[in-house]
């Protein structure tokens, strides 16, 4: 039972208890009083009435008492409940303002001083106004107070200043509050400073669009950017000019040097093109050595050419690296809109294959897109597909080409050369799907292929008796720094039981060249094998004979652009003379390609060049067509 429960249960006993003394003692009183019962019937009458008054007296009495006790307990407890919410305010993190119907400010707790900046005085019968940051419009404003005039409340985002002037994010919601009449009498607002929150989406906002490592916009930004640059450019009818930059033969300096040093460098070439572009140009690094360069209000091919050479030019002045003094160079590939493209990208796309133009054309250069090269690409794209196939359905041949000894005629070795039995297209020439396999990455199976085939067909060869000193195979620029190459010629060796004198690697000039170092290690590493090795198109490639002198190399091999012009062309007469003359005081063999006229082979011996292969001597043919007993005479 309550307190309250029983003061009321004592309360109805004691009324009942007063009632019956008063009746009893009523009564008494009247018997002896009056004799008349007329008399004594009024008596009582009058009696009744007198105790109703008095309870009714008696209740008036207790329900004063009563209010006036609930009247003395209300302000304590609102005290104590103010002095709570007192506390909470004070502790809360979130910022709290109070301001009175008028929006004048009428209270701010302790996060508010430390959000804001200002202390209770400088803002106590201010308005909120104060610390509007201007990032909002009008209209923002009003929706927040129709907000709060319709729903009674508000929250969102809002930009606010601080008293030192910054401006920052806070999370608000703000709440009208009514007094007993229904009209609004305070607005309290509570509100987190989310500046904290807002950086980290920033952050990661950047990191998702930018490449960390040169603080350039990355491929999505850059896809973004160009989209946007088109579509501006659209309806301005203007054009715009993709630029892809492809630095040249950066994986070297990642082998060589190492990643660090690799890595220096991007952000090194980041920096200088940098320096090169003013705003209107987005610069971005799409990923490993690619960066593109997209520029709006361009859209003459020659305006666009005008800033490949200016890049290419940037590039010229060595970049200083710990302690390295390196140079790079680059391709770039050119494409425009509307001219070439009518989407962000078809212009990749097309600037891509303007790029593969440029790289084939001996790097260092820029290619601007044209139609043909959209034909190619897609051939290019066509060929890689049916190559994986081709290699599956053994559609692969090798074809072997003789080579002769030039003093004697006689055929002394044999060049093994791949070729593709397409189904539709016939005999294809390894010119045009090699530098398709190279590029993705089929060109090691196919290698590995033509040297398995090879040795088995010189162990045939030689178990029929034919005398052949060697076979030659030629092995990709792109597979000759790797490690597995040794592998894979002692894994053949093994498996065929080929005497390793009678295998000759080619490789060519500029696969040396590209990085001498990984060259000579691997080199020697296969001399190990007991295989012997020959430099493939020699005078192509600006190779240093001081490298070539420590190479350990038995064979060159004069490229057969020289031999065509010979004897008569007079340079082509000089140039082969002097390789003749330096393969020889390096102690090499020199081995000429390319002798189509019985007076090239005359020439050639004439210099004391010891080995001729050429349509003159015999075309490639697979191995059962060769003629062992063709041996024409130079002389
Ligand atoms: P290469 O190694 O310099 O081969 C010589 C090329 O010259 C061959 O072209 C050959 O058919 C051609 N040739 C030979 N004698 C004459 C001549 O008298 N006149 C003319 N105009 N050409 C002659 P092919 O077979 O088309 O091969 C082209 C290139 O493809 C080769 O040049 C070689 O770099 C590459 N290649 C061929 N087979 C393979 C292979 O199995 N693996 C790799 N990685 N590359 C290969
Ligand atoms: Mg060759
Ligand atoms: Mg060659």
């Amino acid at each position: 039972m309550t307190a309250h429960q029983r003061s009321a249960l004592s309360a109805t006993l004691l009324y009942l208890v007063l009632s019956v003394i008063w009746l009893q003692l009523a009564g008494y009183l009247l018997s002896s009083f009056f004799d008349q019962s007329a008399d004594r019937l009024r008596w009582q009458l009058i009696n009744g009435y007198a105790w109703v008054l008095v309870s009714a007296g008696l209740i008036f009495l207790a329900w004063m008492r009563r209010a006036r006790s609930s009247g003395n307990e209300a302000p304590n407890a609102d005290r104590e409940r103010l002095r709570q919410a007192a506390a909470v305010f004070d502790c809360t993190r979130e910022g709290v303002l109070v301001t009175d119907c008028n929006g004048l400010i009428v209270h701010v707790n302790r996060a508010f001083m430390t959000i804001t900046g200002y202390v209770r005085d400088e803002v106590l019968g201010q308005r909120p106004s104060l610390f509007k940051s201007g990032r909002h419009g009008p209209d923002f404003y009003r929706a927040m107070f129709a907000s709060l005039g319709s729903a009674g409340q508000w929250s969102g985002e809002i930009w606010n200043r601080r008293k030192s002037g910054e401006i920052y994010p806070q999370w608000q919601t703000i709440r009208a509050i009514h007094d007993d009449g229904g009209q609004v009498s305070h607005y309290v607002a509570v509100f987190s400073d989310i500046s904290a929150i807002k950086h980290s989406e920033h952050e990661l906002a950047h990191l998702a669009h930018h490449d960390p490592l040169t603080g350039l916009p990355n491929r999505l930004l850059f896809s973004d950017r160009a989209e946007q640059a088109l579509a501006s450019a659209q309806s301005h009818k203007r054009g715009c000019a993709l630029l892809l930059v492809d630095l040249d033969h950066f994986k070297n300096i990642n082998d060589s040097l190492g990643h660090t040093v690799g890595d220096e460098l991007l952000k090194s070439v980041a920096e200088r093109f940098r320096e090169l572009f003013a705003p209107g140009v987005t610069l971005a690094r799409l990923g490993g050595d690619e960066f593109a360069v997209l520029v709006e209000n361009c859209s003459q091919p020659g305006q666009a050419a005008v800033l490949a050479q200016r890049i290419l030019d940037a590039l010229k002045a060595p970049l200083r690296l710990d302690g390295h003094a390196l140079f790079i160079n680059a391709s770039i590939g050119i494409s425009l809109f509307p001219g070439d493209a009518r989407s962000a990208g078809q212009l990749l796309r097309n600037a891509d294959s303007a790029l593969f133009k440029a790289k084939s054309a001996g790097r260092d250069g820029y290619a601007l897109y044209t139609e043909e090269l959209t034909a190619h690409a897609q051939q290019r794209v066509e060929i890689a597909f049916e190559l994986r196939q081709a290699l599956q359905q053994q559609e692969l041949r090798v074809h072997y080409q003789p080579v002769h000894d030039l003093a004697t005629s006689r055929l002394i070795g044999v060049e093994a050369l791949v070729r593709w039995e397409h189904p539709t297209r016939g005999l294809v020439s390894p010119a045009e799907f090699i530098p398709i396999a190279e590029r993705t990455g089929l060109i090691a199976q196919i290698d590995a292929w033509v040297m398995d085939q090879a040795c088995r067909q010189m162990c045939q060869w030689q178990e029929a008796g034919v005398a052949l000193s060697f076979v030659a195979v030629n092995v990709s620029s792109r597979l000759f720094a790797h490690r597995e190459l040794y592998d894979q010629v002692a894994r053949v060796l093994h498996d065929t039981g080929l005497d390793p004198a009678c295998l000759e690697l080619e490789v060519t000039e500029s696969a040396v060249m590209e990085d001498p170092e990984v060259a000579l290690e691997q080199m020697h590493r296969l001399r190990e094998l007991g295989v012997r090795l020959a430099i493939d198109d020699f005078g192509t490639g600006y190779s240093s004979l001081l490298r070539l002198k420590r190479l350990p190399v038995q064979k060159l091999k004069i490229d057969q652009g020289f031999v065509a012009g010979l004897p008569w062309d007079e340079d082509d007469a000089a140039i082969v003379r002097v390789i003749i003359a330096l393969a020889r005081s390096m102690g090499m063999q020199v081995h000429a390609e390319g002798i189509e006229q019985r007076e090239q082979a005359a020439f050639l011996l004439e210099q004391a060049c010891e080995l001729g292969q050429g349509y003159w001597f015999g075309r490639p043919v697979p191995a059962q067509q060769l003629d062992w007993e063709h041996a024409p005479a130079v002389i």
